[in-house]
Formats: C-alpha cells, sequence, structure tokens
C-alpha cells in the first residue's frame, strides 16, 4: 500500500495541468505548483504534508459555512423557504435557470445564487454585524479568530459584475432579502475568508462528526443541517463535476476558485488515522471547471487506495 505522502507528491506533480483562476487578478497571484494537504482524525492525529504554513482564501467553501450558520441561527425549513436542495450541472456563476424557477428560487446554496441569498438571511443589524456573526461561528470552531485577506476581497469588488447581476436578479425576485451591495459586500468578505489547511480540515472534522468536534465535544450545530450539509456537498460540492466527483471518489466535498478543498470521511486506519476524518487540500492550479488539480488527483487516489467512498 502506497502512503499518503506518495500520493501528496505525485498529486503535486499533476498541478502543471492546472491554472491559478484569472477572473479574480489576486487569486492569479498565487504560486500554482504550491500544494498542501491535512488530515486529521477524531482523537486529534493529524497528518501534515506541503506547504502547510500557506494561508489561502476560502472563496466557494465558505458557502458550506455560511449556509450551516443561517441554518442553525434561522431554522433549516426557513432557509429551504428561500433555497431549494438540487444539482444543476451548471458552472458556479450561472444565472440562466433563476428564470425558469418556481419565484425565480435558487437551485442549491452551493452556487453563487443559492449563497448570495444565504448571505441575505445571515442573522445581524447591518453587515458588520452580519459578518461578525458568521466569523465568530467559524473562529470557534477553528479555535482561532477569522481574518480575511484584504486585497482578494477588494480584487473581487472590483470584478463582481456577474455576481453584482445574480444578486439583483434575485432581488427583483424577492429572494434576495435586505439591501443588494450590502449582502454582495458580506458574500465577497466571506469569500476572502483567509485559512491554513490545518484550520480548514478542523472543520471538515465536525462535519465528519455531525456538528460535534470530537476533540473538545462541543457541539457547533445539529445533526440534521449536518446532514443536509453533506449532501449539498456531495451532490453540488464540486461545482459541475459533482457527479464525477460523487462516482470515482465518493466524499462529500467543497472546493473553491482559490484551490482549497475540504472533505469528510471515515477509516478504520488511514495510516493511523482513525474514525471521523477531516481533510483538507490547497493547490491553487484549478481545472476549467474550477477544482485544484492536485487536489482532486490527491482525494481520487486516497479514495481508491483506502476504500473511502461513502457508497
Ligand atoms: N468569490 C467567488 C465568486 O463568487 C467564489 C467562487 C468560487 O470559489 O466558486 O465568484
Amino acid at each position: 500500500m502506497a502512503s499518503l505522502e506518495y500520493y501528496v507528491q505525485e498529486s503535486q506533480n499533476l498541478a502543471v495541468l492546472g491554472e491559478t483562476a484569472s477572473y479574480i487578478p489576486a487569486l492569479d497571484e498565487q504560486d500554482p505548483s504550491q500544494f498542501a494537504v491535512c488530515l486529521i482524525d477524531e482523537n486529534g492525529n493529524q497528518f501534515l504534508a506541503g506547504d502547510t504554513s500557506t494561508s489561502f482564501t476560502l472563496q466557494s467553501i465558505s458557502k458550506v459555512i455560511s449556509f450551516i450558520y443561517a441554518c442553525e441561527e434561522m431554522t433549516l425549513d426557513y432557509v429551504l423557504q428561500y433555497v431549494d436542495v438540487e444539482p444543476t450541472g451548471d458552472s458556479f456563476n450561472s444565472i440562466i435557470r433563476l428564470e425558469n424557477t418556481e419565484f425565480g428560487k435558487p437551485f442549491n446554496p452551493m452556487i453563487n445564487a443559492g449563497a448570495i441569498t444565504i448571505t441575505s438571511l445571515l442573522p445581524g443589524q447591518n453587515r458588520e454585524e452580519k459578518f461578525q456573526h458568521l466569523c465568530d461561528f467559524m473562529g470557534k470552531m477553528i479555535g482561532k479568530p477569522v481574518k480575511i485577506n484584504q486585497e482578494v476581497y477588494e480584487s473581487e469588488i472590483k470584478t463582481a459584475d456577474r455576481n453584482r447581476s445574480i444578486a439583483y436578479y434575485l432581488k427583483s425576485n424577492h429572494i434576495l432579502q435586505g439591501d443588494v451591495e450590502s449582502v454582495l459586500d458580506v458574500y465577497f468578505r466571506h469569500c476572502a475568508i483567509e485559512v491554513t489547511v490545518e484550520s480548514l480540515a478542523r472543520i471538515g472534522l465536525i462535519l465528519s462528526n455531525d456538528g460535534v468536534d470530537p476533540i473538545t465535544n462541543e457541539r457547533f450545530f445539529s445533526k440534521e443541517i449536518s446532514k443536509v450539509a453533506k449532501a449539498l456537498m456531495l451532490t453540488c460540492g464540486m461545482y459541475n463535476a459533482s457527479g464525477k466527483f460523487a462516482t470515482f471518489v465518493g466524499l462529500p466535498s467543497k472546493s473553491g476558485v482559490s484551490g482549497g478543498i475540504l472533505s469528510v470521511a471515515e477509516h478504520e486506519d488511514l495510516q493511523g488515522l482513525q474514525g471521523k476524518i477531516g481533510i483538507a487540500t490547497f493547490g491553487p492550479a484549478i481545472d476549467p471547471i474550477g477544482n485544484s488539480v492536485a487536489g482532486i488527483e490527491f482525494l481520487k487516489r486516497i479514495s481508491i487506495e483506502y476504500d473511502l467512498s461513502i457508497f
């Protein structure tokens, strides 16, 4: 059986097949050859490899966290009045189906239309409060204060015509709540939250353990919400490659265009890691769909080697 170190190296070699995201200029400045991996199990044992000290922005991975937090605060039933739970097979920033659904409800919270709607449902009197509540929620899970990458945030604001049109369209259909520009600002900020693979893997571990951190025994969200979030990750989490990812990897996962992937797994002995496992990978060279080339390769290989698929 090959080691995890071997799969990290093999996957990193394939990063040359991808490119950094260019539509947000600050993301294009990332070093495409980087690759980092963290796996953490329910006893706190970790596997770390690669450029693990590098911070990267959550981008679309933040959609999982904002969805969970909105459901936890506002209830799942309330949130699902505004966003559905159906995969689309369209790209993350697609607008086309919004005209054809009942009331213009976005298909799911993992695409931009759904995530921007979720952001509008977050509790708080104004944009600062809404963002701060979300940061506090995430900060408790990762055990440290959350900060954003100002350069990426500003870079995204400048290139946000597409997201702006989605948001205004949602507002015209009475799906997006509140002031459009404030909602977008909170959305861009949560996309620009910085993490390392270590902190992201901890969130994966909590998801894997149905909302409870198995190391501290602290509950952050309900089992019911955890189940819905993982179902959404599996069916919609890897953009319009979610079906292939479910087929060939089979782990609830969410990717972002910065090159991060958050995954949840379970195993009796994954090179010494046992039970519930959180996984985070970071490799900024992405494929045309938006998924990290090295990250996908690593997850595919370890899923086959250790039979990790949930199916
Ligand atoms: N902030 C990004 C956007 O809305 C998120 C993209 C992504 O990671 O899919 O364009």
